[in-house]
């Protein structure tokens, strides 16, 4: 394993912070995978799942099953990491900006194409090889003035030219679930099988850029605009993947979310021992577009009455907001028949707050389809 640090624009003099990534394997010798944890700094299940991953990774490089680079980035956010308001920890949004960490990546499809236009031919593997280099100099040239722009360059230049990019959250209260591109869902399937995945969520653009998909989406874009002139594969299988809920840091969770993983990148043929049997896919993968939020019309104590991973009917109540004033109870129900897959870790809401999400087969929705 060799450890690389990145020094990070420091916002005030003497406060420089640093990304450490962990490389495993050799550069340019198969697939390279990058992995990273906690982009949301606060969201702490994927940074223990990187500690079992090190161990997978170190064991196997040393038994030499290694085809190819990982790049593990166990700490991505070391700027949110250190936000703490109040006794509480603020990893989703910087202090200074308010942007949230997980968007507003670059999105660098019409520099890539002018980049490589002139060069591409008909070969699948020349076109992306050609891509990737136009990526990492694009990514290269991406300004690094603010700590956090300097951050999101750092980020994409280390996953820009991977093949696999795995981004581990969590949401609040959750079951695990992931979000993809729908492109790349026949390459995010065996992920979703090992992960045990109660469901997989699929867009092609989610809007406002997040990092999964400011890696992945590049690849449908320009296959799109070049089809039927110069192949093009998806050849960035990016996929953010939520472990569960804030307080699943367990090692139970993390050792078999870890092995998941493991085992989805042997069967990616990423590491040379025999690929585990594909575990059934729990659930047929769902529009982003199709998962409905319910949100609270008043203030007041918040009682759940179903569980995440419950489906529910269309009409279904899955929760109670009592006005602790007046005694009033307002039920919140389900619009669709879907799973509620993810559900607030708060007790008391207010009005107007989402509280729950529940993923159907239909696609509602349209714009920006990722919460604030
Ligand atoms: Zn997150």
């Amino acid at each position: 394993m060799q450890q690389q640090r990145h020094p990070l624009t420091a916002a005030t003099p003497g406060t420089a912070r640093e990304l450490v990534s962990l490389h495993f394997g050799a550069p340019a010798s198969g697939q390279k995978v990058y992995i990273q944890a906690s982009l949301h700094a606060d969201e702490l299940p994927g940074m223990l799942v990187a500690h079992h991953l090190r161990q997978h990774f170190s064991r196997l490089e040393r038994e030499g099953l290694l085809r190819g680079e990982i790049v593990l980035v166990p700490v991505a956010n070391p700027l949110g990491l250190s936000q703490t308001l109040l006794h509480v920890p603020q990893g989703r949004f910087e202090f200074a900006s308010g942007e949230n960490f997980n968007r507003y990546y670059p999105s660098l499809a019409d520099q890539v194409e002018q980049a490589v236009a002139q060069h591409l031919g008909p070969r699948a593997d020349h076109n992306v090889a050609l891509v990737r280099a136009a990526l990492r100099d694009a990514v290269a040239k991406q300004p690094a003035d603010t700590e956090l722009a300097s951050l999101r360059r750092r980020l994409m230049g280390l996953a820009c030219d991977a093949d696999v990019v795995l981004d581990l959250h969590c949401d609040t209260e959750a079951v695990l679930h992931l979000y993809t591109g729908t492109p790349l869902w026949p390459q995010a399937e065996p992920l979703a099988r090992y992960l045990g995945a109660e469901v997989s969520l699929l867009a092609t653009e989610s809007g406002d850029a997040p990092f999964d998909e400011a890696c992945s989406q590049i690849w449908w874009q320009l296959a799109e605009r070049w089809a039927g002139r110069h192949p093009l594969p998806m050849a960035c299988m990016a996929a953010t993947i939520e472990l569960r809920g804030f307080a699943d840091v367990s090692h139970p969770n993390a050792e078999r979310d870890a092995a998941a993983i493991v085992a989805f990148l042997t069967h990616r043929g990423v590491i040379a021992q025999p690929p585990a049997s594909l575990p059934p896919l729990l659930r047929e993968p769902m529009p982003l577009a199709g998962s409905i939020p319910i949100h609270a019309q008043q203030g007041g104590v918040l009682v759940f009455v179903r569980e995440v991973g419950d489906e529910v009917a269309c009409g279904d109540v899955v929760a109670e907001v009592i006005d602790p004033y007046d005694g009033r109870v307002q039920t919140l129900r389900s619009s669709i028949d879907g799973l509620l897959y993810a559900r607030d870790n708060r007790r008391f809401a207010t009005a107007g707050m989402r509280v729950a999400k529940v993923a159907g087969r239909e696609a509602l929705r349209s714009g920006k389809l990722l919460s604030a």
